[in-house]
């Protein structure tokens, strides 16, 4: 048997959601992580917001009509779902069971309302909440990549500062002062989680039972 926790057999995956403020760079953290550990996947969520250019559909997200979200929420096919500036943003819940099920780790990468909503459905999940080195960063940050008017520069920096008051609902705080050491921070809670006993029990079990074997022969 593989001595890789993440490839043994019966095993179901771990539950992550990473949250940060818009402007943290949480997007190109999570697919770096992505790219260092192997079997673990993450979750393309649904919106409702029109593709921006660069971003194509079913690969950043699953870009559908409002009506089609809304229709989505009614059906109740969303582990979670969240008004995010305007457009409406989503989990499937078939295709977190489908990654989970076939036991692949899976990040969410969602705001911190649908971090709420998984906890309260799914109380084993591991929250990490990626910080920016400050707020003058963050303010740098955004200014420096955005098209955003001035009023739309405000509301994202009120959001972050609400967003920020959210952390202690999260198991683990990184931060994120350099792609790489954040990276290696987010690395290192995976592996970690991957090794406790709640995740490793049936394997444990197995293991141990090959001792008791021993004794009784
Ligand atoms: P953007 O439009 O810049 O790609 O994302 C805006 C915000 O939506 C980000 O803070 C991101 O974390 C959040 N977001 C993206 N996907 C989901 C999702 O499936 N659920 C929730 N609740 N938030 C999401």
């Amino acid at each position: 048997m593989s001595s890789d926790v993440a490839l043994w057999p019966d095993r179901r995956g771990l539950l992550f959601v990473v949250s940060a403020p818009s402007g943290t760079g949480k997007t190109t953290v999570v697919e770096r992580l992505a790219h260092v550990v192997p079997s673990l996947a993450v979750s393309r969520s649904y919106t409702s917001r029109p593709a921006r250019a660069g971003e194509s559909d079913g690969v950043d997200y699953n870009f559908i009509t409002r009506e089609r979200f809304e229709e989505m929420i009614a059906a109740d096919a969303f582990l979670e779902w969240a008004d995010v500036f305007g457009n409406l943003y989503g989990t499937s819940a078939a295709d977190a069971e489908r990654d989970l099920a076939a036991g692949r780790d899976l990040v969410l990468v969602i705001d911190v309302e649908g971090a709420r909503q998984v906890r309260r459905r799914c109380p084993d999940m591991v929250g990490v909440f990626v910080m920016p080195p400050s707020f003058a960063v963050l303010e740098h940050r955004l200014r420096g990549r955005s098209q955003d008017t001035e009023a739309a520069m405000q509301h994202r920096l009120r959001t972050a500062r609400a967003e920020v008051a959210a952390v202690t609902e999260y198991d683990y705080v990184v931060v994120n002062d350099e792609l790489e050491a954040c990276v290696d921070r987010l690395r290192a809670i995976v592996l970690a989680e991957r090794a406790r006993l709640r995740s490793v029990r049936v394997i444990t079990e197995y293991i141990v039972d090959t001792f008791l074997r021993e004794e009784t022969q």
